[in-house]
């Protein structure tokens, strides 16, 4: 942890930003920290911001990681199920179809945003907004793709498919043969992916770099 400097106790130093808590208002100057510190509020505690070390180049990795892993998770068999002697096979896109067929549209077009739309625009967006950066470059629309960034996170919810997608095998475990496929596993992966990419995230850095590349 690492102190910061109260806005009402003296002038502002060199190259500082004005910030204020998120929990209790205070206003303060933030400081320049080491790696992997985090800065806290004076008054409340709060943390105020972090700095991880490579974080950008952190973040795109994850992010090149997780496209490739979404691509074979839309592309592969998910699950298949054998029952009687007939083989069937299900993919992420046919089971929001089959969702839809059954007259539960609500839920299909729940699934689609929340299980490959949301996913899919936050690593498309994080490409587009962090390789550029690594170029020091501001890609077109750059500031816009990275506030829409940080709005749609809170839709991506994969691990409630997940969870949902364990339970309903759970159920049909007596009634068919599952077999996982290709498609559960890189799913799997692409969650943990995704955690990692938000956690590595330095958002103020990012904002920083968005203002003036370099
Ligand atoms: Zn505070």
């Amino acid at each position: 942890m690492c102190p910061v400097v109260p806005e009402t106790e003296r002038t502002r130093p060199t190259g500082a930003e004005l910030i204020a808590c998120h929990e209790c208002d205070l206003l303060q100057y933030s400081i320049a920290l080491p790696d992997d510190t985090v800065a806290k509020c004076p008054r409340c505690e709060g943390v105020l911001y972090r700095h991880r070390r490579n974080s950008t180049d952190r973040t795109l990795a994850l992010a090149i990681a997780g496209l490739l892993l979404f691509v074979v998770a839309n592309s592969y068999p998910f699950l298949a199920f054998r029952m009687q002697g007939k083989m069937v096979q299900t993919t992420l896109a046919s089971g929001v179809l089959d969702l839809h067929d059954q007259g539960m549209t609500a839920l299909a077009i729940l699934v689609l945003v929340t299980s490959i739309l949301a996913p899919f625009a936050e690593l498309v967006g994080l490409l587009w907004v962090l390789a550029p950066l690594r170029m020091r470059r501001r890609a077109w629309g750059a500031i816009s793709v990275f506030r829409f960034l940080r709005r749609i996170q809170v839709w991506s919810m994969m691990e409630v498919f997940m969870l949902g997608v364990l339970v309903s095998l759970v159920k049909l475990a007596d009634m068919a043969e599952i077999v996982p496929g290709l498609a559960l596993w890189s799913f799997a992966l692409l969650i943990v992916v995704l955690a990692a990419a938000s956690a590595s995230m330095d958002a103020r850095d990012i904002w920083r770099r968005l203002e003036t590349p370099r």
